[in-house]
């Protein structure tokens, strides 16, 4: 179930969510900072996917939300289903 307030603070978040950051080769050459809670992550698999393992979110999922937004022209409305 995803937690429709922490994905709205991503969708309002002023700029990226996230950046990769590049890392000594024994720390796998690339890491993960997430802008929103702050973590860095080392993690290949977090790397791979966008993905903060802290906020558990996909960074990714939250760029194509906000594209979504901009072509709309107004914030989603994020209602639950539950
Ligand atoms: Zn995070």
């Amino acid at each position: 179930m995803m937690d429709t307030a922490l994905l709205t603070k991503f969708l309002e978040h002023p700029g990226p969510t996230f950046q990769i950051i590049q890392t000594e080769r024994a720390l796998g050459g690339e890491a993960i900072k997430c802008h929103v809670c702050g973590l860095t992550s080392y993690n290949p698999n977090d790397v791979r996917h966008r993905y903060c393992g802290n906020c558990h979110m996909d960074h990714e999922l939250v760029a194509q939300l906000r594209k979504l937004q901009a072509r709309v022209g107004r914030p989603l409305h994020l209602a639950r289903s539950d």
